[in-house]
């Protein structure tokens, strides 16, 4: 395992992290399994959400008798200082312990930052809560390249979390500025929300930028702990071999493609959404029309059933044309 500084919070941590999304999926049983993988594995950065439901509690549950061996994440998008300070309090009952590394301000928009620094905002119940020590440093988590550009000249902002991927290289610049200015660059969705699916690849390249201090995968099992370690920690150059993938990659997936993080929900129509862009995904890209056509069928909501009213492209933070997509997956499934 290579180990890294976290930017000024100063502390060590795990080049590969632990993503706290997908535990959604599992138990508290095999998330206590996990864990106990992991850190024999020498993973110690865990990274989860108060809006990731029951996240933050299996993984309190999953680190009982072992907290010092792991540094905890969370992020609350509560933008007041009232909401804020209930949300610390509620992670910490969740995580079951007294101190939290980093609490992080969870993807405001340029309003909602304002209102998060403004006098009542949620920066005050962070800044309170770090000098009672229940946290221990602060951090801000966008998806807009402006948020991104505003955090880095926030002096009380510690560490910046934003997507990183083959696909996504965006906010490569801003990148190197933490690099530069000692911000701690936590590289989020490094498999594009699943739109790519050569996890080995997807994670050479995020580890191959210097400039990245922590990425963040989802593991579900020990093999897929083993995997991730080492592609994140192999230290080789990206092949000749690698980088055609990679722009083959690119070539193929352009940059209007759903990252299933579900801001756009809930849609007027009942549709899931990013459910209809993955079969859609399934069906163009990854040669499985019959399983995608099947599954597409037993979906209770179709594309079809959009009724155009726009509310999810206003929520969509990739400022998808989700109805001009939704048209076009509805062709090709025929309904
Ligand atoms: S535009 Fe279509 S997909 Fe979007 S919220 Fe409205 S009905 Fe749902
Ligand atoms: S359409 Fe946009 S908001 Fe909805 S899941 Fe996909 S990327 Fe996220």
């Amino acid at each position: 395992m290579q180990y890294t500084t976290l930017g000024k919070t100063g502390i060590q941590i795990s080049r590969i992290g632990f993503g706290g999304i997908p535990i959604q999926r599992i138990d508290a049983a095999g998330t206590r399994q996990l864990f106990l993988q992991m850190r024999e594995a020498g993973i110690n950065y865990v990274d989860t959400a108060r809006g990731y439901t029951v996240s933050e509690s299996y993984i309190g549950a999953a680190i009982e008798g072992m907290r010092e061996h792991f540094v905890l994440a969370t992020k609350s998008m509560s933008r007041t200082k009232e909401a804020m300070a209930k949300d610390i309090d509620i992670s910490l009952a969740n995580l079951g312990t007294d101190y939290i590394d980093l609490y992080q301000v969870h993807n405001p928009t340029m309003e909602q930052l304002e209102q998060v620094i403004a006098a009542g905002g949620a920066l005050e119940a962070l800044l309170e809560a770090r000098t009672a020590g229940k946290i221990g440093h602060i951090g801000l988590t966008a998806h807009s390249l402006e948020v991104f550009a505003k955090a880095l000249t926030l002096d009380w902002v510690e560490t910046i979390m934003f997507p990183y991927n083959i696909v996504e290289t965006q906010g490569t610049e801003l990148i190197h500025k933490c690099a530069e200015r000692g911000i701690g660059f936590i590289a989020m969705k490094p498999l594009a929300g699943g739109a790519l699916d050569d996890a080995t690849l997807a994670l050479r390249f995020i580890a191959s930028n210097p400039d990245v201090t922590v990425v963040i995968p989802g593991m579900a099992d020990a093999k897929e702990i083993e995997q991730n370690i080492a592609a994140a920690c192999d230290g080789a150059p990206l092949t000749e071999a690698e980088n055609a993938k990679i722009e083959e990659i690119r070539a193929t997936l352009g940059t209007q493609f759903c990252r299933r993080c579900n801001y756009c929900a809930p849609c007027t129509a009942g549709i899931n959404i990013p459910g209809v862009f993955l079969m859609d995904g399934y069906l163009t890209r990854y040669g499985l029309a019959d399983w995608a056509k099947a599954r597409y069928a037993a979906m209770e909501k179709t594309a079809s059933d959009c009724v155009g009213c726009g509310v999810c492209e206003t929520r969509c933070p990739y400022n998808l044309p989700i109805r001009d997509m939704l048209k076009a997956a509805a062709e090709r499934f025929g309904k």
